[in-house]
């Protein structure tokens, strides 16, 4: 039940049981009571009584109020307590910043998002997400100093021991730049990077349809297109941290030419980019859409081309069922490599939905082995384009917590009461 991300080095002692308890609390859906932590875990209920004592008195965790019951006494629910503080989630994509602010109870009170093109290299990047930053704590009326830790997740393999990416084909100019080291010396704050699929199937993991599984692939299909995986509940990053790189899977040998400098890989023939650099060839030709309409031509986006799919233009649901095809013959493959119980399609290009994914669904129907088909459901991403960002919330708790529960007294920060989105995570 830890949490599948968490690369914290913690010693297998009191303080391990600790997290493991402030886990169960965090991921449990309805809450847990002590008995039934005492069950999961293996440990007698005086055992967990003195760690859930130890932290409700140094005022991590609180007993949630009750709900209603059909009859006889409720057991107690725990709970952790939103009042310690805040963190902050960041996803850069390939053309936005998604940011969100939650407290330690995993409740999101602000979000913001920011167009910004990832091609204009980390100078630029960091000190946007620093703006954006400074914003919502204003906007909210907080500081940094409520703030515990910020998780942040990019669309390239991650190095997580140097806190860099490692030759990231969509961010030119970030490879080995020193991304977690210079946050953490702008906020003064432990900053965890990660790699945005990561992150957003931690997110669906912990809060969206990916509650519960253990074997789960989250592929973002975006500009860019990457999977993250959890295998026997454990995110899976390779020895480079370059697994799941779906986006790279050579589609067609003779295809258009790749960020990454191969040609026909998955992410040219049906990332956002190859869909609509798609749409505006078949403008240029002249063939009969209502793309038409967008001048000039270099202008016609992905979204434009499912807005104009939903609208019932044939050329645009033609475009996008190749691409939902071609996508689904990539998922066949990791089907049948790794055997998933769920695969979920997130990521900006998946909000076009049905479009998209029955031509995907059939891919997989008809190109993976009936032992695994059987028993993987293909489903959107429950948190929309939340995913990544939620999920670096998550991240960001995980380390936050960890600080606080190893406090010896309480330090309440003074917190301003607003209203929050009450967005359970
Ligand atoms: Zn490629």
């Amino acid at each position: 039940m830890n949490n599948p991300l968490s690369s914290l080095n913690i010693p297998l002692s009191k303080n391990y049981n600790k997290l493991t308890i402030l886990d169960l609390i965090r991921f449990t859906p309805g809450g847990i009571s002590r008995v039934e932590i005492a069950r999961r875990m293996g440990l007698t209920r005086a055992a967990v009584t003195t760690i859930v004592n130890d932290l409700m008195e140094t005022g991590v965790i609180r007993e949630a109020e009750s709900l209603s019951v059909r009859n006889g006494r409720p057991p107690v629910v725990l709970e952790i307590n939103p009042a310690l503080g805040y963190v902050i989630g960041i996803d850069f994509g390939a053309t936005h910043i998604h940011l969100l602010l939650a407290d330690l109870g995993a409740r999101i009170h602000e979000e913001i998002e920011s167009e910004f093109d990832i091609q204009l290299g980390p100078g630029a990047g960091l000190a946007e997400a620093e703006r954006l930053v400074q914003h919502v704590l204003e906007r909210s009326d907080h500081s940094i100093n409520q703030v515990l830790a910020i998780g942040l997740g990019v669309p390239g393999p991650i190095l997580t021991d140097a806190g860099t990416v490692i030759a990231p084909p969509i961010m030119p100019g970030w490879d080995g730049y020193p991304i977690r080291d210079t946050l953490e010396n702008i906020w003064g704050l432990p900053v965890s990077l990660n790699n945005d699929a990561e992150l957003g199937v931690l997110g669906e993991w912990a809060a969206g349809a990916g509650r519960g599984e253990r074997n789960l692939a989250y592929i973002k299909v975006g500009t860019g297109i990457g999977a993250g995986l959890l295998l026997e509940g454990q995110i899976y990053r390779g020895v480079t941290g370059s697994a799941g790189e779906i986006g790279h899977l050579t589609i067609d040998e003779n295809g258009p030419l790749c960020t990454c400098g191969n040609y026909g890989c998955l992410e040219a023939v049906a990332g956002g980019r190859a869909i609509a650099a798609q749409a505006q060839e078949a403008v240029r030709k002249k063939q009969r859409t209502q793309l038409t309409s967008i001048l000039p031509v270099e202008l016609i986006t992905a979204k434009d081309v499912a807005a104009a799919a939903r609208r019932g233009d044939l050329l645009s649901q033609q475009i996008l069922s190749r691409a939902g095809t071609q996508i689904g013959i990539a998922i066949a493959g990791l089907v049948n490599l790794i055997n998933p119980g769920l695969v979920i399609i997130g990521g900006g290009v998946a909000q076009t939905g049905d479009l998209l994914l029955e031509p995907m669904r059939q891919a997989v129907q008809r190109r993976s082995l009936p032992a695994a088909t059987r028993v993987v459901r293909i489903t959107t991403a429950m948190l929309g384009r939340r995913s990544s960002s939620i999920g670096a919330v998550t991240q960001a708790l995980t380390i936050a917590l960890n600080k606080v529960a190893s406090r010896k007294e309480v330090r309440f920060p003074q917190l301003a009461h607003n209203p929050s989105l009450e967005l359970q995570v």
